[in-house]
């Protein structure tokens, strides 16, 4: 069915918003062009279709892969293919108020403000059956003949730089009154980290943890393995500022490469290696420092994509009965259970939050969050009238 062909009254027929705040039929909304090339335009606002909601947003963060997308494409994928040049908006690290819900929809109301995970899988294939939902089968189907019902908000439809956005019911998390915008956008990272030590890697209390690369999913990563009971928690970066934020967030040891050998020093301070090693860098050198600074047994988590093959240790990985997973996002609710976390303060994550700008201003936001202009690491777009922080 072509919705261009539906009135308006057709299209929203079922959606229930609020009659004190009307939807406005258009709204401004970023897209992108050809490669880094971003305009705002105004786009009608969608519709919220079963178990859907309609999304005001309030903040979005800028995330590394958002930088990705903007200069490859990849991963992002609109019809199947690039998403150059398809009126595609981008943005995936979100929260907002919900201004409309689609038909049947009753498990939130009007007004909630809310945090959104990325993925809402198709719910059909293998995957989706096991909770595994960000590794969909049916990943970017959602189009034409091939409609699976896939979403991956700024990936594989609408995202977050913009007024208004769709979400699944399921990729929504309510925001307690006493956590800001800007915090509320980082629950999504703190659940990807979730996702990488509990879900694919069964961390319990008292395990040791090795997180490489000061990045932000690497220091919420910290912070999460702390507030899990692991012991200890050990941070390898060569920032030192950043650095200095992961012992804020629960590092109880930092290792800075350029001063010693990280491959030593968690020997010398877990005796026999790491039972889980997080590598957030994903270059040569570093997963041949997870590899060799694992202990027998021990687990490997790749949360990095290195962007060409890498020649690694695989023979001392085999036959130290080492495992290596990678992780995709932020499967099996994690990030549900990272709010829990967050609502309640375990850790800080303001932290990791350097700074705001309004939505006009995002193209500047970009060169802030990918210069790291002014020590950077999480910026934030806002369609809030701005406070002073
Ligand atoms: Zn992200
Ligand atoms: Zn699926």
């Amino acid at each position: 069915m072509n919705s261009g062909q539906l009135s308006h009254e057709q299209r929203w027929q079922g959606v229930k918003a609020s009659e004190q705040v009307p939807i406005p039929s258009q709204m401004r909304a970023w897209v992108l062009g050809d490669p880094e090339e971003l305009t705002l335009i105004n786009k009608p606002v969608p519709v919220p279709g079963r178990s859907e909601a309609l999304v005001r947003i309030d903040a979005v963060a800028i995330c590394a892969t958002d930088l990705e997308i903007l200069e490859y494409g990849t991963p992002a994928l609109i019809e199947g293919g690039p998403p150059f040049n398809k009126n595609f908006t981008p943005g995936h690290e979100y929260m907002g108020t919900i201004a409309a819900l689609g038909p049947g929809v009753d498990e939130f109301e009007i007004g909630d403000r809310v945090t959104v995970e990325i993925h809402a899988g198709c719910g059909q294939c293998k995957r989706c059956r096991m909770g595994m939902y960000t590794s969909c089968h049916n990943y970017g189907l959602n189009y034409g003949d091939v409609d699976k019902g896939h979403r991956a908000n700024g990936f594989t439809t609408n995202g977050g730089f913009a007024e208004y956005a769709i979400n699944n019911i399921n990729t929504m998390i309510r925001v307690p009154d006493t956590m800001s915008d800007e915090v509320a956008t980082l629950v999504v990272t703190a659940g990807t980290s979730m996702y990488g030590l509990t879900e694919l890697g069964g961390l319990v209390a008292g395990e040791s943890v090795v997180v490489i690369g000061p990045g932000p999913i690497g220091l919420l990563a910290v912070a999460v393995s702390k507030a899990l009971g692991a012991s200890p928690v050990i941070l390898v970066g060569t920032r030192d500022n950043r650095n200095e934020i992961g012992r804020k967030l629960g590092a109880d040891y930092i290792i800075n490469p350029k001063n010693e050998d990280p491959v030593a020093r968690v020997k010398e301070l877990t005796g026999k290696g790491a039972d889980y090693v997080i590598d957030c860098a994903g270059n040569e050198t570093t997963v041949n420092q997870s590899v060799h600074m694992t202990n027998r047994g021990g687990r490997i988590c790749l949360a990095a994509f290195p962007k060409k093959p890498v020649n690694f240790d695989l023979g001392y990985m085999a036959v130290n009965n080492i495992y290596l997973y990678g992780i995709r996002g932020e499967g099996r609710s994690a990030t549900h259970r990272a709010m829990a976390f967050m609502a309640e303060y375990r850790f800080d994550a303001s932290l990791i939050h350097t700074h705001t700008f309004p939505m006009e201003e995002l193209p500047t936001a970009i060169r802030y969050a990918k210069e790291r202009i002014d020590d950077a690491i999480k910026v934030v777009v806002t369609n809030k009238p701005q406070q002073e922080k």
